[in-house]
C-alpha cells in the first residue's frame, strides 16, 4: 500500500498538513514522520502522542542524535546559513527514511506543511511553487535532497502552501500544540538555538524545563567558547525568519 509520509514537528502547519492528508486520502494511507531532535519541550512530545491517538495515525519516530551534541561537533550554535542541526537531525534522517520506504514499496508523495506567509524567507523561497503541483525532492530543497529519490519515484507536495495562519488555526481549532496558547508563535526545539534572542530568552524563562535548557545552553557556551546570544538588541534580536524552515512548520 502506498502511503503518504507527512513530516511533523509538533507545530501547527505540519499538523494541519497531516490532518488534510487524512481527510483527503484516509488515515490508512498516511503516516506521520517525527524527527526527534531530543531537544523539544515535554508539551511537544505529549502533543506528538496526542496526534497519534487523536487521528489514530501511524507516526514513525526517527532520531539521529541531539542538538547539544551537534553544537559540540560543529563548535558553534546554529544560525544564519549554518543549520547543521536541521541537516543532520531532520533532513538526513528523512532522506534515509524516504529511501527505505521507496525501496520497500515504490514511489510515493511526501506532503510538507510549508506555508509561504510564515515568513519573508519562505515567501521568497516558494514564490514559484503552487500547492497543486508535485515537485522532485531536489527541486523542493536544492542541495539537501538527493536526485536519486526522484528516480525512485519520491515526489513532494505542498498542500497548504497558500494557507494563512488564520486558516491553519481555524482548521485545527483546539487541537494545536498548547505551546501556541502559551504565547509561542512557533514550535520546534525549545528553544531553537538559531532563533532570535527574544525567543530564546522567553523559552529559558518559561518554565522549569526552559530553565533546565538554559543551564544546558550556558554549559555549551563554556564548552565551545561562543555565546548563545546573537545580538545586543540589534536587528536580529527578534527576527522570526531566523527560525528553521523545516523544524518550525
Ligand atoms: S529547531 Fe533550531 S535548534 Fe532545532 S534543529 Fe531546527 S534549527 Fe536546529
Amino acid at each position: 500500500m502506498v502511503k503518504i509520509p507527512v513530516p511533523i514537528s509538533g507545530g501547527k502547519d505540519s499538523q494541519t498538513c497531516l490532518e488534510l492528508a487524512i481527510e483527503l486520502v484516509g488515515v490508512g494511507h498516511v503516516q506521520g514522520l517525527f524527527c526527534d531532535t531530543k531537544f523539544e519541550h515535554p508539551l511537544t512530545y505529549e502533543h506528538i502522542d496526542f496526534i497519534r491517538d487523536h487521528y489514530r495515525v501511524q507516526i514513525d519516530v526517527v532520531n539521529a542524535g541531539n542538538v547539544p551534541d551537534k553544537v559540540r561537533k560543529y563548535g558553534r550554535f546554529p544560525g544564519g546559513g549554518a543549520r547543521f542541526c536541521t541537516d543532520e537531525l531532520k533532513i538526513k534522517p528523512t532522506v534515509i527514511y524516504a529511501k527505505a520506504l521507496a525501496t520497500a514499496q515504490g514511489g510515493f508523495e511526501i506532503w510538507y506543511g510549508m506555508r509561504s506567509d510564515e515568513s519573508t524567507d519562505r515567501a521568497a523561497r516558494y514564490k514559484d511553487r503552487v500547492s497543486d503541483e508535485l515537485y522532485t525532492p531536489h527541486e523542493y530543497m536544492a542541495g539537501k535532497y538527493p536526485k536519486y529519490l526522484a528516480r525512485m519515484g519520491v515526489m513532494v507536495r505542498l498542500p497548504i502552501l497558500d494557507w494563512s495562519k488564520h486558516q491553519v488555526l481555524h482548521q485545527l481549532q483546539d487541537r494545536a500544540n498548547p505551546l501556541y496558547a502559551a504565547g509561542f508563535d512557533r514550535v520546534g526545539c525549545f528553544p531553537c538555538f538559531a532563533s532570535g534572542d527574544v525567543h530564546k530568552e522567553r523559552a529559558f524563562g518559561f518554565d522549569k524545563f526552559g530553565k533546565q535548557q538554559k543551564v544546558i545552553a550556558l554549559q555549551l557556551e563554556r564548552e565551545i567558547g561562543k555565546s548563545i546570544w546573537t545580538s545586543q538588541g540589534g536587528s536580529q534580536r527578534n527576527n522570526p525568519d531566523q527560525m528553521c524552515m523545516i523544524c518550525q512548520s
